[in-house]
């Protein structure tokens, strides 16, 4: 039977001959093998083991061309040799490589098959790591016996996914150093920070009859006050964190024909709407992730906001509308090679109350006939040529300087999706709690189950106190293989 199994995020059905959880428990452990690298034909195709088994199982699949055995080779070197299955008819020439644990990604042995990036190959060859005992790995196991293992706590293994899935270069440097633990770290100063206060507050505890001195209550308001502002600034980079992870979402508007379909598909690369010198033939919204100053811009494209009596072409400008509603970012698009008209400047107007602005000057090429200024001075604007892609720079840079980094943050420093700042929120709830009960003088121990909540939220953020579903569900986002 063949089996391609990538990045479905479907666990394989038993009737699909798969070998299942515990079949082969006790030779082999609880081996997870799946195909590493994207569907579809490519240089390259990697078959990857982990568990117990992987080092076994990887030797009995592989003959090195040497007289050495695979297992007689030091770790972690490539050796050359056949992919052989269950018959020992050679399936590929590949490379392998096995890592003992714990210095493996996952913290198990872990075994790697570097075969032709052929679908039937690692159709062939995850087959007969099947055969040999492993078990098909399910979305993200990889990453999850390594956080299981202590290889990577949560807020790592959440930079693993957003790595995979990052959309601009800010948002690729984020996430590499948030698998780095930059987030960890920062984390990690907050809750020691409070582990001393509570420290304090337990050897307050054990003397009940006496009050906190003035000194230490003093001391003691500070940290809180200390960690409150940390955390507070910790929260605060989660508006640059989610754009990054998420994209900013990006409204093009202008009148007909402006040029907003020529600069979307200028943007994107490629033809993705459609372009005409009809009035109106942008009628569906369509949206496309582009990377603009490093940041990934989620553009929906526009119908225009000219009234019409088109009943569909009125859904468009409905649809234009509410695109500017919910937008962080809105290009107004003016044809400055005709006269300007009311209705742009009452657009740029509209826009900027919104939402950041910028006005994209449109057809450089050809003469200005714009004549006015006084609207302009609303937001910031640059020329281009959609056509050609002159001045693209230009636009790049504003949208750069619209969302412009925190110097105080490093890159993998920032929160990146809502849980985390749900957790960072309520960590900073209950410092606050805290550090105000403590001005009031309230009795040291409801002191204490405020700051327990601080860590309990803090340990949730890498993983340290989480329940096994959310961690579960994490590790469902990724794909299988990773
Ligand atoms: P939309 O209705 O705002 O989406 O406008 P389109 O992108 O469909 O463009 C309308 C017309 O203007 C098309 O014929 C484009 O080829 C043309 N156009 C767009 N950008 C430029 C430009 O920078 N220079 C010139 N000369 N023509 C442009």
């Amino acid at each position: 039977q063949i089996f391609i199994l990538q990045e479905t995020g479907q666990s394989p059905s038993p009737a699909a001959g798969f070998p299942q959880e515990g079949t082969h428990m006790g030779r082999q452990g609880d081996t997870i093998a799946a195909v590493a690298t994207p569907a579809g034909p490519g240089a390259i195709g990697i078959l990857r083991l982990s568990g117990p088994g992987a080092a076994d199982i990887a030797a009995a699949c592989f003959r090195p061309l040497g007289r050495k055995g695979l297992l007689d080779h030091p770790t972690r070197t490539l050796v050359y040799g056949s992919l052989l299955d269950c018959e020992g008819q050679v399936i590929d020439q590949v490379l392998c490589t096995y890592s003992r644990g714990p210095a493996s990604y996952t913290g198990e042995d872990t075994a790697e098959l570097h075969c032709h990036g052929s679908p039937m190959v690692l159709s062939l060859g995850l087959e007969a790591l099947f055969a040999q005992g492993a078990r098909q790995a399910g979305p993200g196991e990889f990453t999850q016996r390594a956080f299981l293992n202590g290889r990577l706590d949560l807020a790592q293994a959440e930079g693993v996914a957003d790595l995979l899935d990052a959309r601009s270069r800010e948002g690729a440097r984020q996430a590499v150093g948030q698998l780095s633990g930059a987030l960890s770290r920062k984390i990690a100063a907050i809750y020691s920070a409070l582990v001393d206060v509570m420290a304090h507050f337990h050897a307050v505890l054990d003397y009940p009859d006496e009050d906190i001195d003035p000194f230490t209550q003093e001391q003691l308001a500070r940290d809180l006050e200390a960690q409150r502002q940390d955390l507070e600034a910790l929260l605060s980079t989660y508006q640059r964190g989610r754009r990054l992870s998420r994209g900013v979402k990006c409204a093009i508007v202008g009148r007909p024909n402006a040029g907003k379909s020529s600069l979307l598909n200028t943007l994107a690369g490629y033809d993705r709407a459609i372009v005409t010198d009809i009035p109106g033939t942008t009628r569906d919204t369509v949206e496309e992730t582009v990377e603009l100053g490093g940041i990934p811009l989620r553009l929906i494209d526009t119908a225009g906001l000219r009234d019409s009596s088109d009943p569909i072409e009125q859904l468009g400008v409905e649809r234009s509308r509410r695109a500017m509603e919910e937008a962080e970012l809105i290009l107004v698009v003016l044809d400055q090679s005709q006269p300007a008209r009311e209705e742009d400047a009452a657009l740029i107007r509209a826009a900027v109350e919104r939402a950041p602005t910028i006005v994209v000057l449109n057809k450089q090429d050809l003469p200005c006939q714009l004549e006015w200024t006084e609207p302009l001075d609303l937001a910031a604007s640059v020329p281009i040529c959609a056509k050609t892609g002159a001045g693209l720079d230009g636009l790049a840079e504003l949208v750069a300087q619209t969302f412009p980094r925190d110097p105080g943050s490093g890159y993998g420093e920032l929160l990146t999706n809502q849980r985390q700042a749900e957790a960072a929120g309520r960590a900073l709830e209950s410092v606050r709690r805290a550090g105000e009960a403590l001005d009031l003088g309230v009795t040291p121990d409801a002191l204490l189950t405020d700051v327990e909540e601080a860590l309990s939220a803090l340990g949730e953020l890498t993983g340290q106190s989480v329940r096994d579903d959310v961690t579960d569900r994490i590790f469902q986002r990724f794909c299988v293989g990773k």
